[in-house]
């Protein structure tokens, strides 16, 4: 009898997978392994959040199984280790994982081949798993990867996507591994009150959701705060409960204007990959340096801590902030906003704010959260990296009502209309009514001009 082992990552999923295709075409019985990877824990990336996500996938994964005649092994520690460990119980030659994009998932990439190789096993990596396009599937003639997203796009929607596998009807598992017990969701402490659940079957429903409804409005809608009006799959598509490339090709059968706005999206997802992949030091170094002296010290802490209360008295800042501690997600305008008004508007370096949203986003990975903080701080990939988002423009265009803002900041729902966007423009008899909400931490012309002198540009 031959066995593979599968190493599932961040593909937590039975449809549409690659590895444990090929491991069951090409043996008799597959051993479906996650590793609880001590080095994740170590570098500070286990959030209580995602620990709670990860947990619904993994028990939903093990669901999936069972009623497929198999079942999870789950194991702890270090990873290669246990991956060897488990490939010698169950006397497998061959191990299949996908392929990742941060500087850790080469090392361990790397280290998994050398350590099986050793010991007379072979690593299959599987391309497309976890993104759409394997980085380094399109490149410029001069470079390694694309700097800049729409030569990318261009590129990337002229592409063939391979086809979507179907889920397995039978798994088998060899008899007598041990595994661990599954995480429970239940025994995290921290977890945001309003964070979503994860999992296959939970992300299938949503997409079956989006795509039967709101996927229609996307392409007008998908900035309007209040509206709430983006899929939501961030979370799903981290964990990888959902195949991008199954969501291409279910988004494109539908077409039109919305699904093709929408699929825009997700090749923003493949792009920031090809760029960390290409540039793995770029999740923590200026991806293209402006030589930034950002602030540091007492004053520049308060502010930070203000930013991270909700508490900077610019109402549209502080309502986005405070859904992301209360839903571990917020909206992607909202993420663009703060992430500004941090390092462009306070002058903080985004490596502070990077990691704030790594503690507490759902859906908060490499690629995407850095790269995306870079491209708002100016040191990434933007084409404009000296531009600065006004927060109280924003919030008019953004949130014409003040909805969104009344939702999240209560101390300001009485104010009527836009009104909620400037509390102090009010006369200082209205003011004193809100009087628990604060005032601006900063102007905004002060904290334009600080960021123009810093950038050598006044
Ligand atoms: C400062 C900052 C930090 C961010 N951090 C993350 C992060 O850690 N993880 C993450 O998945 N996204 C991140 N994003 C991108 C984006 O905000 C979220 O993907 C999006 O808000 C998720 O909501 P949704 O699923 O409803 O998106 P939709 O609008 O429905 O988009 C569909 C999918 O496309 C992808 N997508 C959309 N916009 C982007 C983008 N700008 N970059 C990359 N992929 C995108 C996501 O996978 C998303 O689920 C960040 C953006 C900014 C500005």
């Amino acid at each position: 009898m031959t066995t593979s082992v599968v190493l599932f990552t961040r593909d937590l999923r039975l449809h549409d997978h690659p590895p444990l295709r090929a491991a069951l075409n090409g043996s008799d019985a597959v051993v479906p392994l996650f590793v609880r990877d001590r080095a994740v824990d170590t570098a500070g990336f286990a959030a209580p959040n995602r620990l709670a996500l990860l947990s619904d996938c993994l028990r939903d994964l093990d669901a999936g199984l069972r009623e497929r005649g198999g079942r999870l092994i789950v194991r702890s520690g270090d990873l290669v280790a246990q991956v060897c460990a488990v490939a010698a119980e169950a006397e497998a030659d061959e191990v299949h994982v996908a392929a990742d994009v941060s500087g850790h998932a080469h090392r361990r990439e790397e280290a998994l081949r050398s350590a099986l190789e050793a010991r007379g096993r072979r690593l299959h990596v599987h391309d497309a798993v976890t993104t759409v396009l394997a980085p380094g599937a399109v490149t410029p003639a001069s470079s390694d990867h694309f700097a800049v997203f729409t030569p990318y796009f261009r590129r990337w929607a002229e592409c063939s996507v391979r086809d979507a596998l179907a889920a397995p009807r039978k798994v088998r598992v060899p008899d007598g591994l041990r595994s661990e017990p599954l995480p429970a969701r239940e025994d995290l402490a921290g977890l945001s009150p309003g964070l979503a659940r994860g999992g296959e079957r939970e992300a299938r429903k949503r997409v079956s959701a989006w795509l039967r409804g709101g996927v229609t409005g996307y392409a007008d809608r998908h900035d309007d705060l209040a509206g709430d009006a983006t899929s939501r799959l961030s979370p799903h598509l981290h964990f990888g409960a959902l195949s991008p490339v199954e969501l291409v090709h279910r988004a494109r059968r539908g077409g039109g204007p919305g699904a093709e706005a929408f699929v825009r999206q997700l090749a923003w997802r493949d792009f920031h990959a090809q760029v960390l992949s290409a540039r793995p030091r770029s999740s923590a170094a200026d991806y293209r340096t402006r030589r930034d002296r950002w602030r540091t010290g007492a004053a520049a802490e308060a502010d930070v801590a203000a930013w991270k209360d909700g508490r900077t008295g610019y109402p549209i800042v502080d309502a986005a902030m405070r859904q992301l501690r209360h839903e571990g997600w917020m909206h992607n305008r909202g993420r663009l906003l703060v992430a500004s008004f941090l390092t462009k508007t306070l002058y903080v370096d985004w490596r502070i704010g990077a990691r704030h949203f790594l503690d507490l986003l759902a859906d908060g990975d490499v690629a995407n959260n850095q790269m995306n903080w870079q491209w708002t701080a100016g040191t990434g990939t933007d084409t404009r990296p000296h531009r600065v988002l006004n927060p109280t423009t924003q919030a008019r265009r953004f949130d014409p009502d003040g909805v969104y803002v009344r939702r999240w900041v209560p101390e300001l729902a009485g104010l009527q209309g836009r009104s909620v966007h400037e509390p102090w423009r009010l006369p200082e008899a209205e003011r004193s009514a809100y009087g628990a909400y604060p005032d601006p931490i900063v102007g905004l012309a002060e904290g334009l001009d600080r960021f123009k002198r810093a950038r050598g540009r006044d």
